[in-house]
């Protein structure tokens, strides 16, 4: 490997990162250090130097020692733009481009670019693979150029040109096989990397190094929620228990139908099983009736033509027949016939298919999905006993404050109940964990500590309330921060604020935590727009909270920049359109109006004051996992 000092490198980390959830694909973490990282050790021992193309989170880039150039280009961030950037900049006669997640390029890349470059006098050089019985790959991106070309590249961009390959079609390009595939292999995906790099945990650190501002003083409430949507984990643990025990339960894996349902073509009425062909469109149709089929009696009545079979709802209908007019739509009936008036009936009524419901090999539910009454019915209809669940959450919670008593307890001057013991039970109750109540831990750093090993020890996640905002005991942080991987933030939401989120460990064993305020209306809103989510994430769910819109019925004020919760009531209008009012006092620590209301009117960070009849996004209580 030759290093060559008339070529510059340029490491292409200028896109949006929209195949991996719009992160910065180029700070992903891979194999100990980042995909960037990974590109620019490969090619700085192959050129004079390296520079990044980037166009957010600058700084970290600039942190590797490198130089960064954003694109002069706007509103694309395409490969071609940093090119131009590229070229534009470059000190050197040649430069060579690499894509910032390709962490497995060649380390001789440049050196044949090079060689094939010079040896044909050409403009510009690629690299190409080509797998056994396919055809040449060309790979673009990774592609050495001479500098002087910038005039014509400039002209393609300014035509609109956009592609990698399209600006030198007038130009002398030479492509070069490489034999390695797997050195141009890019990762495109979260999963791709994850699979390529399954040694280590993520760390938060990770996560929210790809947001392009990070704030941990003040964050935006979705922000936070996607941090912690990627930052936990699955338990994955699965068992198989008997249809009714899974009620609640996340399935674990897809359920496929082992049989067609129905398993025959059948009638949907009780009435006559006819050939749709008999019909007579202009007159009455006279049919001879030779026989009756009941639902489950199986029946070898075949009609011929201008003859029909009496059939009951689910009768399996009989040969030939394809059509069911339902006996109150018969104009005369007999023992011996009927008679059916014209325009009755279309040939292929009222008959269900076989299949028709769910087809034999068909996945009839999907894994991850929260099992409800219709689907342990849909479970039965296919005959299977045992459905494969997701193991039980196990989340142990407590509260800390100096000031809390238990029910039972005399109260004290200053002192209160504790009330959120309770609401955190309920809620947990409904996700379907196994709950581990850890009462009251006092505002000691001792008894935190033991407390915070203890749930850590026998749970996958734990919930306290109090102590995380900024007047409370500051041990609680510091043990917490001690603990594990933990990080603090001030979220930009109302009630709300304060949150603790990470993972902590003891003894070999971690749980992911959640540190919650104290106030009781702010715990329950974190839990149900931070860890309500997170919880069902661990149990393999995917469950967003189901938000749907109602009018206003008063003019609510609000502050743009952060998110309101507002207690709410929700009804019908005169027009039967849900419409809802914000209840009684919001401060954090009323209870008594959370009570009273039967949904939560959530405005959203850009949303302003709200106008009577205007519409707001609302979370209903019930029917709330
Ligand atoms: P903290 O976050 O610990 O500063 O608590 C904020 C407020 O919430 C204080 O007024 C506490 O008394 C109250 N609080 C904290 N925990 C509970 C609880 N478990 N039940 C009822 N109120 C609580
Ligand atoms: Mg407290």
């Amino acid at each position: 490997m030759n290093k060559n000092e008339s070529i510059s490198g340029l490491i292409l980390a200028g896109g949006r990162g929209s195949r991996m959830g719009h992160v910065d694909k180029g700070l992903q973490p891979f194999q100990g250090s980042t995909m960037a990282a990974h590109v620019l050790a490969r090619l700085a021992p192959q050129v004079a130097s390296v520079a990044i193309n980037a166009n957010q989170n600058l700084g970290t880039y600039a942190a590797f020692g490198v130089t960064v150039w954003q694109d002069d280009l706007e509103g694309f961030a395409g490969p071609l733009a940093g090119l131009e950037t590229g070229l534009r900049r470059c000190a050197t006669p040649y430069l060579l481009t690499a894509p910032c997640d390709s962490p497995f390029l060649p380390p001789d890349l440049g050196e044949r670019l090079f060689a094939a470059l010079e040896a044909q006098d050409a403009d510009l050089a690629f690299a190409a693979t080509q797998e056994p019985g396919m055809r040449v790959q060309a790979h673009p991106v990774f592609c050495l150029v001479k500098t002087a070309l910038l005039p014509v590249l400039s002209a393609y961009l300014a035509e609109g040109g956009r592609r990698m390959d399209g600006w030198y079609k007038d130009l002398k390009a030479v492509e070069v096989l490489f034999e390695d595939v797997d050195a141009f292999r890019n990762i495109n995906t979260l999963d791709e990397l994850h699979s390529l790099d399954p040694t280590r945990p993520p760390r938060l650190a990770d996560v929210t190094s790809c947001l392009s501002a990070y704030d941990p003083e003040a964050l935006p409430v979705r922000d936070a929620q996607r941090i912690i949507r990627e930052f936990v984990q699955p338990v994955g643990a699965v068992e198989q228990v008997a249809l009714r025990a899974a009620l609640g339960r996340v399935l674990a894996h897809d359920i496929v139908s082992p049989i067609n349902v129905p398993a025959h073509d059948n009638s949907a009425m009780d009435g006559y099983a006819l050939r749709g062909d008999d019909l007579v469109l202009d007159g009455d149709t006279y049919l001879k009736v030779v026989g009756t089929v009941y639902a489950g009696r199986p029946s070898d009545a075949a009609p011929g033509p201008g003859e029909c079979v009496r059939i009951m709802t689910g009768g399996v209908m009989p040969e030939g027949c394809d059509s069911v007019v339902p006996q109150e739509f018969v104009a005369q009936e007999s023992a011996a016939g009927i008679v059916l008036r014209a325009g009755t009936l279309r040939a292929g009524d009222n008959r269900r298919f076989a299949g028709e419901d769910l087809k034999a090999g068909s996945p009839a539910l999907r894994a991850g999905k929260i099992i409800r009454p219709a689907d342990l019915g849909l479970v039965a209809s296919l005959g299977i006993a045992e459905v494969p669940v997701v193991r039980r959450l196990r989340v142990a919670f407590f509260s800390t404050g100096d000031e809390l008593r238990s029910i039972g307890q005399a109260l004290d001057a200053g002192s209160v109940y504790d009330s959120n013991r309770y609401t955190i039970y309920g809620m947990l109750q409904r996700l379907g964990c196994e709950i581990v109540d850890m009462g009251i831990v006092r505002d000691d750093p001792a008894a935190l500590e033991a407390a915070l090993r203890s749930a850590c020890e026998n749970a996958d996640a734990i919930i306290t309330s109090g102590g995380v905002s900024v007047g409370a005991a500051d041990y609680t942080r510091q043990i917490m921060a001690r603990l594990g991987d933990v990080t603090f933030w001030k979220i930009g939401m109302r009630p709300g604020r304060p949150l603790a989120f990470g993972r902590i460990a003891s003894n070999g064993r971690s749980a992911f935590l959640f540190g919650l305020p104290g106030n009781p209306v702010a715990v329950m809103v974190s839990f149900y727009f931070f860890a309500r989510e997170a919880l069902l994430r661990m149990m393999g769910a995917d469950a967003p909270l189901p938000l749907l819109r109602a009018r206003s019925e008063g003019a609510i004020r609000k502050k743009p920049g952060r998110t309101e919760y507002q207690r709410g009531i929700l009804s019908h209008g005169d027009d039967g359109m849900p419409q809802v009012r914000i209840t009684g006092a919001q401060g954090s620590g009323i209870l008594r109006s959370m009570s009273e209301a039967n949904c939560m009117v959530v405005l959203h960070d850009e949303q302003g004051n709200v106008g009577a009849g205007d519409s707001v996004d609302v979370l209903m209580f019930e029917g709330l996992v």
